[in-house]
């Protein structure tokens, strides 16, 4: 072989590579549970395939002094967008949600960079907004109700002298017996009394204190008000529907939260919640303050049918029952935002 041929050869082998390695997904596993140090290796994985788009942080740390990761998902451009917030596993035993939202990143940011993604106006989306995703929102309880202990061993005595309402795989509350999507200062708080409602902390149902006493939602909550997301998706597990407006709020979005949802609903074969009517019941939640506090869109999506139990459905039915359902979610979202934006443009730049 001659040298010319070798140098072409050489040029060709380092070309595949370089295409290989564009070409790769992290690949978020449909049949497995996700545990927390599953999640975090995926997030660096992904930072590896797609830096071009991808920056991450640390948004804060729980009160076991886990991390709360924080990606961001832009053009990287000098010029700001609409800013979008996805949020997952706020509550511990939901791990379907977290899993979710990594496996929309991941998908989302292979399409960003190849022709074969499923999402074929990821480009596009990002020429109006920048994504901001906390994927596990609420670190501690995900390893409580996973009986993951390493790590947090020294907390295991505080953790087992919290009432605990069913086992371990049932926790809903935080790493100190607090429910996060009822610790919000949305301006309810004080009113709030969940039906499964606990004066102490417990494994679910204590809303705390007072508002923020959760380090999570501090750091969530601090956080909202810095970005004033256009949009926030916070995933939960169960039930196919969507709890998009309450009585408190519902008036001022003139339309567009009904537009917006109706169409979600429609096209995912989902369920839309009747306004709720009673801030006894739904105050202090994530998307609660932020439609009372920003005076922007907030749903929580109730991923995975309704079963009538408690049990999170096993993790090998994750495709069927939620993703082949749910994958274009967040695009339709973003897609039909954009295009009714121009109408409700005054609700949100008087
Ligand atoms: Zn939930």
């Amino acid at each position: 072989m001659s040298i010319k041929q070798r140098i072409l050869l050489l040029f060709l082998l380092v070309s595949f590579l370089s295409l290989t390695q564009k070409n790769r997904k992290v690949g978020i596993e449909d049949s497995l549970r996700y545990s927390l140090s599953m999640s975090y290796e995926a997030i660096v994985d992904m930072l590896y395939l797609y830096e071009s788009f991808l920056d991450i942080s640390v948004l804060g740390y729980s009160e076991f002094g886990q991390s709360i990761p924080l990606l961001k998902i832009s053009t990287k451009s000098a010029e700001n967008k609409k800013p979008v917030l996805i949020v997952g596993n706020l509550h511990a035993r939901e791990f379907y949600s977290s899993k979710f939202v990594l496996k929309f990143c991941d998908e989302f940011l292979y399409s960003l960079v190849s022709e074969d993604g499923i999402y074929q106006s990821a480009n596009s989306i990002l020429k109006d907004y920048d994504l901001y995703v906390i994927p596990v929102a609420n670190p501690d309880g995900l390893k409580i109700a996973q009986e993951d202990w390493a790590g947090i061993e020294s907390y295991r005595a505080s953790v087992d002298s919290i009432k605990r309402i069913g086992p371990y795989s049932d926790w809903k509350a935080n790493g100190t017996g607090i429910d996060l999507n009822n610790n919000f200062d949305d301006g309810n708080f004080d009113v709030k009394h969940g039906h499964l409602f606990e004066e102490e902390p417990a494994s679910q149902g204590h809303k705390g204190a007072f508002p923020c006493e959760a380090k999570e939602a501090r750091i969530i909550q601090d956080f909202v008000d810095t970005l004033i997301p256009l949009i926030t998706l916070s995933y939960h597990t169960k039930g196919d529907v969507l709890f998009w407006a309450d009585r408190g709020t519902h008036s001022y979005f003139n339309g567009l939260d009904e537009k917006l949802n109706t169409k979600v609903a429609d096209a995912c074969g989902f369920k839309m919640a009747r306004v709720s009517r009673n801030p006894r019941d739904y105050g202090a939640g994530l998307e609660n303050y932020i439609r009372a506090k920003t005076k922007r869109i907030g749903v929580c999506v109730e991923l995975s049918p309704p079963n009538d139990m408690v049990d999170q459905h096993p993790a090998n039915m994750f495709k069927s029952l939620v993703w082949d359902k749910c994958k274009n979610m967040p695009i339709l979202y973003l897609e039909e935002l954009s295009r009714l934006y121009p109408r409700y443009k005054y609700l949100f730049e008087p």
